[in-house]
């Protein structure tokens, strides 16, 4: 468990479910060149990248929020009881880490008064919804869930389309709707002086990302905008689940310009721990550390 982050008024929180080797980096990263990652591979190697078994190393895990006005949850990871058969490391998980690593974190699910999804991947959804005698169930219950207007039309039009291609669709983000849980916003939505979001598109149609604080005590919780800090270096470096790798691309250098040098902390989804930077310029690019 990870110490909370204090900023000004509010303090952030990782909930880590897992953390580990998931991926080989080239299928991941599609386009990335054997020869990029040796040049790299001073500050990549082993934290980031295993270069020597091509294994990038990942975190998935939620955010905790709190703000004087309300307890918030970042994404919410992959779940339990979930079948995932294109995925076997996430394929009906029956873990307890994150039930406990919430608590740990001194809040129960009762607590939770927004559940904000960056975007609707199997990653990002799980604990949404819980099973409880055969059905699914907002995991918590006091939480109006917030998602991008698009983002939601997109996937739900999918799953409809083919439930069987998009599962977690099926059984975390629908039965929120069903439930009329859902907060549906523009992905520029302010929720007030403390939480905004900020359009974050390419990795998927309507991705936010979440800037929680007052200015010169902020965070920006990335959601999947950003994977890798190769992709700071790198920003058109796309991955193999974008919707648009090129918009992608196009976002990255916007966000990153914008916050550059600033004392705004990154708060990514998938660094290893501790997986939060700040950005500065590096050649014609940025360095996120
Ligand atoms: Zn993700």
């Amino acid at each position: 468990m990870s110490d909370p982050i204090a900023l000004g008024d509010i303090t952030i929180e990782r909930i880590v479910e897992q953390e580990g080797p998931f991926f080989d980096v080239f299928e991941f990263f599609n386009d990335l060149e054997p020869e990029v990652l040796q040049e790299h591979r001073g500050w990549l190697h082993p934290m980031f990248v295993d270069v020597d078994n091509s294994k990038l190393n990942l975190c998935v895990q939620s955010y905790l929020v709190r703000t004087p006005h309300h307890t918030i949850l970042i994404d919410s990871c992959v779940g339990n009881h979930k079948p995932r058969p294109a995925r076997p490391m996430w394929d009906m998980m029956a873990s307890d880490r994150y039930e406990k690593n919430f608590k740990a974190a001194g809040v129960t699910f009762e607590d939770i008064d927004y559940v904000m999804c960056t975007h609707l991947h199997t990653d990002h959804v799980g604990w949404n919804t819980r099973l409880e005698d055969g059905r699914w169930v907002p995991t918590f219950p006091n939480a109006r869930y917030v998602f991008a207007d698009r983002e939601l039309t997109f996937w739900s039009e999918k799953a409809e389309a083919d439930p069987e291609s998009c599962l977690w669709v099926m059984d975390s983000v629908l039965p929120i709707v069903d439930a009329d849980k859902a907060e549906i916003v523009k992905s520029d939505h302010w929720l007030n002086d403390h939480v905004q979001l900020i359009p974050s598109p390419g990795h998927t149609i309507d991705h936010y990302s979440v800037l929680a604080g007052k200015s010169g005590a902020d965070a920006l919780i990335t959601g999947d905008m950003v994977h890798s800090p190769l992709q700071g270096r790198y920003p058109e470096l796309g991955m193999f689940s974008d919707y648009d790798s090129a918009q992608a691309g196009r976002t990255r250098r916007e966000i990153f310009g914008r916050f550059c040098d600033t004392s705004t902390l990154l708060c990514t989804a998938h660094f290893p721990s501790p997986s939060t930077a700040r950005i500065t310029r590096w050649d014609d690019a940025f360095r996120l550390a």
